[in-house]
């Protein structure tokens, strides 16, 4: 499968203390509580969490499927609060691409998966623009070849994970979004998908966000952003754990951190020349 020469370049993505409430008969459930995200055109990251921390609304807003109750998201030139619901569908058709956990819900399900993957090329040909990646070579990649011209509904979950994420790419978009893109596969298949994801990132500039809860797919990012009760709580890159300084000078530690940090800890600061650190003084009574 080889892509054409035609690149497209990624957006890039600014949170800046975005808040999202959901209402409900009990009160409003506070889903992110103050966001700040800042990833640059052609990133590729993990987005990581406990269940309910916000990072499925953290997709709905940059997917436009929503829009923040208080806060900005800039995805490329767009601002997403402001665009209306016509400029927000035609983003998705165009140049966001959303991979829902439920394959179902990505998929026409009496179509075949190279039927499928065709429809979602139509937006890509809507811009001008020839589809870099043929629906067979696709599916080929994610091992799905065979089953081409089958009906995707009498396809397996994990088949039918595969088929909507070969629709996801296949359009070459500038943002593709994948939540648990790897929740439904066996190791090789897995693999095949963590490739693909690689691919449209380093072949066509794509920015691409993946929800996951698999160590596997995490550890194959360059970056992870961990979402703790509606904030940005940790970021890693290449394996190392870092804490965020956020916009109003806080420091979001992890967990682990935190239980051995009671609040009101008192933390030394120790700049020197590589940085700063900040050290325990109970735990390194002499450091330097
Ligand atoms: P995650 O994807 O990390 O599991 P979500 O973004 O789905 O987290 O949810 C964050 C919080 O928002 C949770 O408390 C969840 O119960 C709540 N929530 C999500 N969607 C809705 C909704 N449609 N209505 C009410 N509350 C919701």
């Amino acid at each position: 499968m080889t892509a054409s020469a035609q690149t497209s370049r990624g957006l890039d993505i600014h949170f800046d203390g975005v808040v999202h409430l959901y209402p409900s008969a009990e009160g409003d459930v506070v889903a992110l509580r103050g966001v700040d995200l800042d990833v640059g055109a052609g990133e590729e990251f993990a987005l990581l969490g406990p269940s309910g921390s916000g990072k499925s609304t953290v997709l709905s807003l940059l997917a436009g499927l929503q829009r923040p109750s208080a806060g900005q998201i800039k995805v490329g030139p767009y601002d997403i609060g402001r665009l209306t619901n016509r400029q927000l569908l035609r983003l998705r058709a165009t140049e966001v691409s959303l991979v829902l956990q439920d394959p179902a819900r990505n998929l026409l399900p009496y179509a075949t998966p190279t039927q499928n993957i065709e429809f979602s090329q139509r937006g890509a040909r809507g811009r001008g623009k020839t589809p870099p990646w043929k629906p067979q070579a696709l599916l080929e990649q994610l091992g799905m070849g065979r089953l081409a011209q089958r009906t995707v509904a009498t396809l397996s979950g994990g088949e039918q994970q595969r088929v909507a994420i070969a629709s996801g790419v296949a359009g070459a978009p500038r943002l593709l979004l994948v939540d648990e893109p790897t929740s439904q596969l066996d190791t090789a298949s897995r693999d095949q998908v963590i490739e693909l994801l690689h691919r449209i990132n380093s072949e066509l500039g794509a920015t691409v966000v993946s929800v996951t809860h698999d160590p596997t797919v995490a550890e194959a990012m360059p970056r992870t952003v961990t979402i703790r009760d509606g904030r940005v709580g940790a970021e890693g890159r290449r394996g190392e754990e870092y804490a965020v300084v956020g916009r109003d000078g806080s420091v979001q530690l992890p967990p682990d951190v935190l239980e051995r940090l009671p609040p009101g800890t008192l933390l030394r600061v120790h700049r020197h020349r590589a940085g700063v650190d900040l050290r325990d003084p109970e735990l390194d009574p002499h450091g330097q």
